[in-house]
């Protein structure tokens, strides 16, 4: 039997452009190529764990547009299966995304139809929860809908996966009790702790404050200084593979989707961070969101052995 994900979150058309840099306030810049690229950090994270291993169901909301039928056969095209990705009225989630020079982002998301995914969707594809081995959520649909899906994760028995991506303050209370694992960047994590990150020592206080908030287990993505696991008893810092980055869109699904695809195929958890950084690495080796996501035989190759 595959290892089995299931990704509750957001799917959005990616409006990708190009720039010598990122606009200031109020200027027009001359940019240098334009794309639509399917992204959504649940879509994105569902496609990581698809070509990462795992038999993947995605549940999300797409409007009734065209953007929502390329979103949906985006998906279908990684064997993923759609029967939760609900069209309903309205446009699709977008992201418009500038990406400069020296692979720095700037992001707006219009969250569309991935704010109409209500706990109730959730609950018409509770089959899916129950046949999953990891559940993972972010924060890119509507925050009652992601404390409905990690309670019922945790009330299955399942591991359960919180990337808190985009975070603008601390978390719910009662959220940390059914978090196995919440995976933030620095950015995220100063945002849930209220403590800046900015180096290994300041994510290990983050972290450790999460943790004591009843997290089971943290771990601080970092960039290209990799990943900070902590579980309450101690810290381990895995540095990431270097490479040369070209556009670091997705990094963070990247190694979300590969590290629960590992989790799910029954790695350690080391392991699996190792995996996820090796997928992320080459991630940002490439362009675009779901283009630069690697598969299962591109880490192994790169690997190793
Ligand atoms: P996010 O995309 O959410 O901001 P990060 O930038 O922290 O997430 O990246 C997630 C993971 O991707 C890191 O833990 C690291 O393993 C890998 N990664 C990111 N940037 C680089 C890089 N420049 N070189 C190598 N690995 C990277």
């Amino acid at each position: 039997m595959p290892a089995r994900v299931v990704v509750i979150g957001s799917l959005n058309m990616d409006l990708v452009t190009r720039a010598e840099r990122l606009p200031r306030a109020g200027e027009t810049l001359v940019g240098q190529s334009f794309a639509t690229v399917s992204g959504g950090k649940g879509a994105n994270q569902a496609v990581a764990a698809a070509r990462l291993g795992a038999q993947v169901s995605m549940i999300g909301c797409v409007g009734g547009d065209g953007y929502g039928e390329q979103l949906r056969a985006a998906l279908l095209a990684e064997q993923i299966d759609c029967q939760a990705v609900t069209t309903v009225e309205g446009s699709s989630g977008v992201a418009l995304i500038v990406v400069d020079d020296s692979s720095q982002n700037s992001i707006v998301i219009v969250a569309g139809a991935n704010g109409r995914l209500a706990p109730e969707v959730v609950n018409a594809f509770d089959a899916l929860l129950q046949a999953a081995d990891v559940i993972i959520c972010q924060l890119e649909v509507p925050m009652q809908t992601v404390g409905h899906t990690l309670k019922r994760g945790r009330a299955l028995g399942k591991t359960v996966i919180l990337n808190p991506a985009p975070a603008s303050g601390p978390l719910p209370a009662d959220w940390y009790s059914s978090i196995d694992y919440l995976i933030p960047n620095e950015s995220e994590a100063s945002a849930l702790s209220g403590l800046p990150v900015d180096s290994l020592q300041s994510a290990e206080a983050a972290a450790s404050r999460l943790i004591a908030a009843g997290a089971g287990k943290v771990i601080v993505t970092l960039g290209a200084q990799g990943s900070l696991f902590a579980n309450g008893q101690g810290f381990e810092h895995f540095p990431a593979l270097k490479v040369k980055a070209l556009d670091t869109t997705a990094a963070g699904d990247t190694f979300v989707g590969g590290f629960a695809a590992a989790l799910a195929a029954g790695q350690s958890e080391a392991e699996a961070i190792r995996f996820g950084q090796i997928a992320a690495a080459l991630s940002v080796t490439r362009a675009g969101a779901q283009p630069s996501i690697p598969t299962l035989s591109d880490v192994q190759a790169f690997s190793p052995s």
